[in-house]
Formats: C-alpha cells, sequence, structure tokens
C-alpha cells in the first residue's frame, strides 16, 4: 500500500523532473511536478509529492522552513522567514497531565500567526514556477491570512472565500489589509471549498487550499522541526504527537515527514511518534471514522464549534491522515467547546497564547489522558496552530473581565482591596 510506514523507498518514474515528480496515493500514477497544473489524480486521487533520493539530519542547514530545502521540491521559496517557531516547556501543565514530558510547539508564532505560512511558502513559489495568474483558496481564515501575505509579497492577485460570519476578526483583518479580494460566501468552509475547486477547474484560479500537495511539502516542516528539537534538547524522539485537525493537512503532511525519514535511514520505525488528531465534538467525521475502523469520512453537512479553524466536515486529505494515524499507532478524539476554552485559558496562564483551535490538542490529550490510552511514561509534544490574537473575541470571552475605577490612586487603592 502506497502509505504504509515501511522503509522501502518509491522507485521514480522515467517522467521525473529534477529528481521529484507527483504520485497518486490511489492508483499510483505519476506525473511531472511543474509540467502544468494539477492537484489531484485523473483517477480522482491525492497527489503527494515523491523524491528519487531524501536527506537525513546531517543534511539541514539553516533555519526555518527552508533548512529542510533538501526535502522539499523547490530549493526557496516566497518567504517571510515562517518556521522555526518555539517549542515550549510547561511544567504546570506537564504536572497536571502527568506524562513524563510535554511540550508545546508553538505555530501561532509564525509570521502570519498561523502553520499555514510554512505551506504558504512553498505553494506560493510553485504557483510563480508554473506562471498561474490568480491564487485562491477557501478558509476558516488562516489560510485567507497566510495566502494573502504571500501573495501580495510575490505580486500576485489573491482571491479568498470565506463563511460568511463564521471567521474571527483578526483573520479577515489581516485577509484585507494584505489586499486579498474577500468573498463572504453564503454557507460553511466546506461549501466554499466546492467552489474554490471549481474555480480551479475552469482555470479561473490556482487553488493553495491543503488539496494542494505543495502546500503539505511546506507544513512537513513541522514534524522535522519536532524530532530534531526533542532530540537534541530532551533526549530521543517523541513518543506522541498530538494535533488540531480541520482539514487533516498537518496531520498527513506530519506523517510523510516520518515516512521520509524513516525511508532515508534517518529513524527507525519505533521512532515515529503517534498521531492523535482532536477534533470539536461539533466537527468531527475523522473521530467517527477512526471510531469505526471506517477507511473513508462521511461528510458533515451540518458542523459548528467555537474553535472555527476546526469547524470542517469534509476533511480533504483524510486519505491521507487516516492511514497516518493507523500506522503510527495514534488515535482519534473529541473534545467539547468548554473542554476546549479551558485549555486555551490554562495555556494562557502559562504563558502560551493561543487561538481556540488550537487548544484542542492540548484538551485532547487531557481526554486521552483521563482514559488510560496516553500513558505517563510518554513524552507528548502538542502543537497548537494559531495565535490568541487570532480571535480576540474568543480570548476577551474566555479571560477576565476589566474592572471599572475611578481615575485616582486611592480609588484605585480602595477598589483593589474592596470586593471583585
Ligand atoms: C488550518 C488550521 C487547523 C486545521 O489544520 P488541518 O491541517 O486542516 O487539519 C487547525 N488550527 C488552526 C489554527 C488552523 O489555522
Ligand atoms: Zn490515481
Amino acid at each position: 500500500m502506497a502509505l504504509d510506514l515501511s522503509a522501502e523507498r518509491p522507485a521514480p518514474p522515467d517522467e521525473a523532473t529534477d529528481g521529484a515528480w507527483l504520485e497518486c496515493i490511489a492508483c499510483g500514477d505519476s506525473y511531472p511536478p511543474f509540467a502544468d497544473v494539477r492537484y489531484t489524480c485523473d483517477c480522482g486521487g491525492l497527489l503527494e509529492v515523491r523524491y528519487a533520493s531524501l536527506p537525513t539530519f546531517a543534511d539541514f542547514s539553516g533555519t526555518g522552513v527552508w533548512r529542510y530545502e533538501s526535502a522539499l521540491p523547490l530549493s526557496s521559496g516566497v518567504t517571510t522567514q515562517e518556521g522555526a517557531t518555539p517549542l515550549y516547556e510547561v511544567p504546570r501543565l506537564e504536572d497536571e497531565v502527568g506524562v513524563e514530558t510535554l511540550r508545546i510547539k508553538h505555530e501561532g508564532m509564525n509570521p502570519t500567526g498561523s502553520f499555514k505560512d510554512r505551506g504558504m511558502t512553498v505553494g506560493v513559489a510553485v504557483a510563480r514556477e508554473l506562471g498561474v495568474g490568480r491564487l485562491a483558496c477557501a478558509s476558516t481564515g488562516n489560510t485567507s491570512a497566510a495566502l494573502a501575505a504571500y501573495g501580495s509579497r510575490a505580486g500576485m492577485e489573491t482571491l479568498v472565500l470565506l463563511p460568511a460570519g463564521k471567521v474571527a476578526a483578526g483573520k479577515v483583518a489581516q485577509a484585507a489589509l494584505h489586499g486579498a479580494r474577500i468573498l463572504e460566501v453564503d454557507g460553511n468552509f466546506d461549501a466554499c471549498l466546492d467552489v474554490v475547486k471549481e474555480l480551479a477547474e475552469r482555470g479561473e484560479a490556482y487553488l493553495l487550499n491543503s488539496l494542494n500537495p505543495f502546500r503539505l511539502e511546506g507544513q512537513k516542516t513541522i514534524g522535522l522541526e519536532i524530532m530534531e528539537a526533542f532530540e537534541a534538547d530532551y533526549g530521543p524522539f517523541p513518543d506522541r504527537i498530538v494535533l488540531p485537525v480541520g482539514n487533516a493537512g498537518n496531520t498527513a503532511a506530519l506523517y510523510k515527514a516520518f515516512r521520509e525519514l524513516l525511508q532515508a535511514g534517518a529513524i527507525d520505525r519505533e521512532d515515529v511518534p503517534k498521531l492523535t488528531g482532536v477534533q470539536a465534538e461539533g466537527a468531527a467525521p475523522m473521530v467517527e471514522a477512526i471510531e469505526a475502523g471506517a477507511d473513508e469520512v462521511q461528510r458533515w453537512e451540518t458542523v459548528e464549534t467555537r474553535a472555527t479553524a476546526i469547524r470542517i466536515g469534509n476533511p480533504v486529505n483524510a486519505p491521507k491522515a487516516l492511514p497516518g494515524i493507523r500506522e503510527t499507532g495514534g488515535t482519534a478524539v473529541a473534545v467539547s467547546d468548554e473542554q476546549i476554552t479551558d485549555a486555551q485559558r490554562d495555556l494562557a496562564r502559562e504563558g502560551v497564547g493561543v487561538e481556540p483551535a488550537s487548544a484542542a490538542s492540548l484538551a485532547g490529550l487531557r481526554k486521552l489522558r483521563g482514559q488510560g490510552v496516553v500513558g505517563d511514561d510518554e513524552r507528548v509534544a502538542c502543537l497548537t496552530t494559531g495565535h490568541l490574537l487570532k480571535d480576540p473575541d474568543a480570548a476577551a470571552a474566555a479571560g477576565a473581565d476589566p474592572e471599572p475605577v475611578p481615575a485616582d490612586t486611592d480609588g484605585v487603592l480602595s477598589h483593589l482591596v474592596g470586593d471583585r
């Protein structure tokens, strides 16, 4: 099977260009990477970028996403210095959750405040290479912010389709100021993506959702950074990586990072972290598929959660992500909006400011630890995908209310000693 966790390397087809090609995960057909615009196989299957040679840790140098240039389809991108995000220690949470090691990989520390930048630095560069005119994406917010920034940096026209009324304020503001045309769609994210896919099929725009295999190449570097940092700072590799799941692009990308490290001989099979996906209860088709042991997800027509970034009912990367979760021995779990907000607040009280979707990772870890699925001897990295300021309304609602005081010191002091 194409997406097995094995050390066997894929054989290059004849048409391999510069040592990289696109390969269908369903039927195995291959395509040259930059000959024409293509997102999926003729059979409808998802494509992956494959390489004739794969790097090991010794081949990486520099910092950020482009440190991993030897694992990417281009040697440079349209960059705003994305990647190289912090891996925080959170001693109080580590104690409370009760695992040997807990680290927070804070992807909110990317230039536009989410991991989407890692995908766009590669994806927009590929778009430029292909010579396309207009860039487009459907978005729950962060993809649009990143595409707007990277598109404008590349001097390209950018179109973003957003579900009306369901995108956090910070994200819309970013897309607007970076100069994207913002189309507010009367429908949910999945409906937006249906429209963008059709625009792309008709040749009206280049699609930069995570269906685009080049974006996932950039996002793969999250996994490479975690593996390198864990080994350098805390001993071997993490046992488990817990992450929020929307379209399951990151889950697919991290799994690809581990498969390639394994194929390069850089790690052993038992070094591969268990990929553990977390969804909101109101938008949990991946959890449903994992629990049912199904090979496909069933689209949820109605989705609802405060964690708007993962308010997705039809995860397009499920065919790549489901094998990733299963083959690594991971699992998927759903959490309530209350559990998400509690986790967001508790991360913030350790100085780590994240948006609601991001906090789902910690909420899911807590739940799995409570169920005994996660052991007390595990070394765990939780991914927090976006910055607190992305969703100021959610942050204000989860935090303390401002207290009105008079404009004099005595008044302030008596307020401080008085009842609150
Ligand atoms: C995009 C996004 C997600 C979902 O990631 P997928 O790769 O689509 O599963 C989660 N959290 C935040 C903050 C995001 O922006
Ligand atoms: Zn195919």
